[in-house]
């Protein structure tokens, strides 16, 4: 997942300018792979305090580590990941020096096995969830949303109101929870392995958390009664932006900062150049969702019929099941040459903050969202998996900043969420998500709430 790995990486950065030593633990399989599409090699030797280190994921090379073979990931951390970790742990192996000790591990939230291990060997555990804050309290409450019956359900009647996620009863529908509680999704195991996950993240030190004061207070208020240690330090591709240019010298770098798992294309660039401000709407799924051959066409009609310019991310791999391009209906291919672009993996952060761009129509990941947030782009939301269910109910019931399409893939739908957002909706989405995006800058400004609490950060792991 991109989302994760962007964060991480960001956070370690943050780390190295803020003085701390840090070590970053990929799996060979990711690392091997940034390798091949950034510059991270070069750009985290300029600081003495830090280095990556590997593990395996016990897959071989060419497992796809997505689609239906993506629950065989968490086998291989169990069989493979969590023995060689411990044994790395207790061995000492990451202390470069003797006199720089491992003192604390920053897993992410899907690691818990790191929780025991830094038990066993007494040094702090801070997690860093990095999917959002509302989807982490539906992850929180999953033990009483079972007892009470509420979770699994099957397919019918998804509108029913969810009562036993305190904060959310007014708007958070069945259909609203993470995937993994339709009894019916494909994926259903994963629910066992977030509920075992979930339990462990109040024992620790601390949590980090990828959202500001302002955007979440109303969850953080509960999520604070089990976990009082909570680090809001984000946007964190905000307050790397806002670090990189406050703080450090390293200013020149700091616009091709990039951590992608796929080759960035900017052919893009020279056509979105020539489109009317605010007018384009960007489409992507991000890094793990996928479509059917048949869903695509259905967002290719819609996206046609609405009768805007649009630039669509189409990730190798994204769509399931093949077709040849004689299939695409000829009105397609004509209406796409004049007023489309099609293009595989872009520097998205750029993307949103191209003034020609007018709406985003996404998966609804944690990192789109807030990044769609920052450039002040409403969104039109299409969520699958994990925390992206939950996420786009926030988009269209609580912030209201674009609309949730969940559930549906019918041209006509897209077609007119498309045209509310970019027309007929547009001034009322576009002076909600400022005002956000207007908070989210003060938070990691300076004195900012995100910004002292990665201050705060610093200080907790310096304690330790
Ligand atoms: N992204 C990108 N180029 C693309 C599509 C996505 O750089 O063409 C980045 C995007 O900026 C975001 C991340 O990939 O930081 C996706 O993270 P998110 O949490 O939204 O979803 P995930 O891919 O992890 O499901």
């Amino acid at each position: 997942m991109q989302g994760p790995v962007n964060c991480m990486l960001k956070l370690a950065e943050l780390l190295c300018i803020s003085g701390v030593t840090v070590t970053v633990l990929n799996t060979d399989h990711i690392y091997r792979t940034l390798l091949r599409h950034t510059d991270v090699l070069s750009r985290f030797s300029r600081y003495p305090n830090f280095r990556f280190q590997t593990i395996s994921d016990g897959l071989p090379d060419d497992h796809p580590r997505s689609g239906e073979r993506f629950l065989e990931v968490f086998e291989g951390m169990r069989t493979v990941m969590e023995p060689a970790f411990k044994e790395m742990m207790i061995s000492g192996c990451f202390s470069s020096r003797s006199d720089s000790p491992v003192t604390v591990i920053i897993p992410d939230g899907s690691f818990s096995f790191a929780f025991d291990v830094a038990r066993q060997i007494q040094i702090g555990l801070i997690y860093f969830e990095t999917v959002s804050p509302c989807a982490l309290w539906t992850y929180f409450c999953l033990p009483k949303l079972i007892a009470a019956g509420e979770v699994p359900f099957d397919g019918n009647e998804l509108d029913v109101l969810i009562k036993n996620v305190p904060g959310m009863e007014p708007f958070l529908r069945r259909r609203d929870l993470p995937s993994f509680c339709r009894l019916n999704d494909v994926a259903n195991p994963v629910a066992e392995i977030i509920l075992k996950e979930a339990q462990y993240v109040p024992r620790a030190h601390g949590v980090i958390l990828n959202t500001f004061h302002p955007l979440d207070a109303s969850i953080l208020v509960h999520m604070r009664t089990l976990c009082p240690d909570i680090y809001c330090i984000g946007p964190i591709h905000s307050l790397f932006k806002s670090r990189f240019t406050c703080e450090s010298k390293l200013t020149t770098t700091n616009s091709k900062v990039s951590n992608s798992l796929w080759e960035e294309n900017t052919s893009y660039l020279s056509w979105l150049d020539t489109q009317v401000t605010r007018s384009v709407v960007y489409v992507s799924i991000g890094s793990m969702a996928t479509m059917t051959v048949n869903q695509l066409f259905e967002f290719w009609h819609g996206l046609v019929n609405s009768g805007k310019p649009f630039l669509w991310v189409q990730r190798p791999g994204s769509v399931i099941g093949d077709y040849d391009d004689d299939q695409v209906p000829k009105r397609l291919v004509d209406e796409t040459r004049k007023r489309g672009f099609i293009t595989t993996w872009v520097p998205q952060e750029a993307v949103l903050a191209h003034s020609a761009i007018g709406g985003f129509l996404t998966h609804s990941g944690w990192n789109s969202t807030l990044e769609s947030i920052m450039e002040g782009v409403p969104m039109i939301c299409w969520p699958q998996n994990v925390d992206q269910q939950v996420n786009s109910r926030f988009v269209s019931e609580v912030w209201n900043i674009g609309v949730d399409i969940k559930d549906t893939c019918d041209r006509v739908i897209v077609e007119k969420a498309v045209k509310d957002v970019i027309d007929v909706r547009r001034n009322e989405f576009t002076e909600s998500i400022r005002m956000l995006a207007e908070l989210g800058c003060q938070s990691v400004a300076k004195d900012g709430s995100s910004s002292m609490d990665f201050n705060r950060l610093i200080k907790s792991i310096t304690l330790f």
